[in-house]
């Protein structure tokens, strides 16, 4: 069995999968770790169980993990030898990593060099592999990167228009985030189009809490929304998107503001959020706005607009697009908010029939109008099972390999 590990700023998220990864046999999710009260839940087939406890830390949350997949109750796994191989989520691998990797002393090391790039998510992704480790020594990790997918965009793309030497001693360039989900999602929408993925392009519109506008030619990223934070691009949730960085000092000098303050507004108070003034969550504001909240529709209005504007930069950037993917929270499950985005797209080739996008979740997932030169599709996101994918492959090729062969990077050029 494989177990997949995500460990979040403040959540723990784990699945279970069988040996040959048909299908999913526990998961779980750990949230509010180091709030008063945390939650725990527990999925075993359609039975679960809920609670709420105080979870101190992720090490805390670690074994509230282990009680649950060795509960007798569920008869998930009576030990920890059943599992195989583990496979975890981690969010910054600078530019080092370029594909997923086994876990050595080497790349624990770059890990926790990359922490810098993502001070709130790598250490937590840290501790979730020493965890793994401690509590199942001989069985192998596997590591797999948030920004390892976007490694393939060009230096014209990736490049800030900085002096060049400042932006190299300190690492500053485009990385890209939300990785894992557009490999699988742009893997998932080749396979439904029954076309090489390879001689497409696409973009991937993952719209969640967290956004991330992705232009993926024969299936490589060759550039993409988010850069060097995880705050720019798209407005979010609760984060900024894109803004001038004079604005940054603007607030420095006349509102007296401090650097500290204005992080914490760029990445938590922003977005939806910042807009509505009422929530990050779709859903409420969307409510909000038919009841004649302006300043909600307004955060609609921005949200939209800057996707639009983001895809129609993309296939400038592509020469043109054959797909067009949603996915993530909102990408699945508005229906209104996909009509927003491809209203008047024709231009582009993008069009959309009304009745196929209202039903995209009932297993339909090409929403696209008859004779659209785009296909437009909603594909779920299954980071989890991307994870579990790379870790099942890495581990066997670790098992055949030859004595002396590298295989740090073997998924490098995947
Ligand atoms: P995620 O981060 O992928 O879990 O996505 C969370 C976002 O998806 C939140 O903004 C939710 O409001 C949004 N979302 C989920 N279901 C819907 C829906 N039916 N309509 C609009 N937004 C939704």
């Amino acid at each position: 069995m494989i177990l997949t590990i995500n460990c979040g700023s403040s959540s723990l998220k784990y699945q279970l999968h069988a040996p040959d990864l048909s299908h999913v046999i526990a998961s779980g999710l750990i949230a509010r770790i180091g709030e008063p009260e945390g939650t725990t839940d527990h999925w075993v087939g359609h039975r679960g169980e809920h609670h709420r406890r105080a979870i101190p830390d992720h090490r805390a949350a670690f074994a509230l993990m282990m009680e649950n997949l060795t509960n007798p109750e569920y008869d998930v796994i009576e030990c920890p030898g059943a599992i195989t191989a583990i496979g975890h989520r981690a969010v910054h691998g600078g530019a080092i990593f370029f594909g997923s990797v086994l876990v050595d002393d080497a790349v624990m090391a770059a890990l926790r060099a990359c922490a810098t790039f993502a001070p709130l998510h790598n250490p937590c992704n840290i501790i979730g592999i020493e965890e793994a480790q401690r509590m199942f020594p001989g069985v192998p990790n596997v590591v797999v990167f948030d920004t390892a997918f976007h490694q393939t965009i060009p230096e014209r793309a990736h490049a800030y228009a900085l002096p060049y030497e400042l932006t190299q001693k300190h690492g500053i360039r485009r990385y890209g985030f939300h990785g894992t989900s557009c490999r699988y999602v742009s893997r998932s929408a080749a396979e439904l189009l029954n076309r090489p993925l390879d001689s497409l392009s696409m973009v991937v519109c993952h719209l969640g809490n967290g956004v991330t506008l992705d232009a993926v030619k024969g299936g490589q990223s060759i550039d993409t929304s988010i850069g060097f934070g995880t705050f720019g691009g798209v407005p979010m949730g609760t984060r900024s998107g894109d803004f001038d960085p004079a604005i940054i000092f603007h607030l420095v000098r006349e509102a007296g503001l401090s650097l500290t303050e204005i992080e914490d507004i760029c990445y938590t108070k922003s977005g939806l959020l910042g807009l509505s003034g009422l929530s990050n969550d779709m859903r409420e504001v969307m409510a909000a706005a038919d009841a004649g909240n302006d300043r909600c529709q307004l955060a609609i209005d921005v949200f939209v607009y800057q996707i639009r504007k983001t895809i129609g930069a993309y296939a400038a950037a592509m020469g043109g697009i054959d797909a067009l993917v949603f996915t993530a929270g909102i990408g699945e499950n508005s229906a209104r908010v996909r009509a927003m985005i491809c209203e008047d797209l024709g231009f582009l080739g993008i069009s959309i029939d009304a009745r196929a996008n209202a039903i995209a979740r009932g297993g339909h997932p090409n929403i696209s109008a008859a004779g659209a030169r785009v296909a437009t599709l909603v594909v779920p996101t299954d980071e989890e099972r991307m994870i579990a994918i790379d870790t099942a492959a890495l581990t066997a090729a670790a098992s055949a390999r030859q004595p002396g062969q590298d295989l740090a990077f073997a998924l490098a050029a995947q």
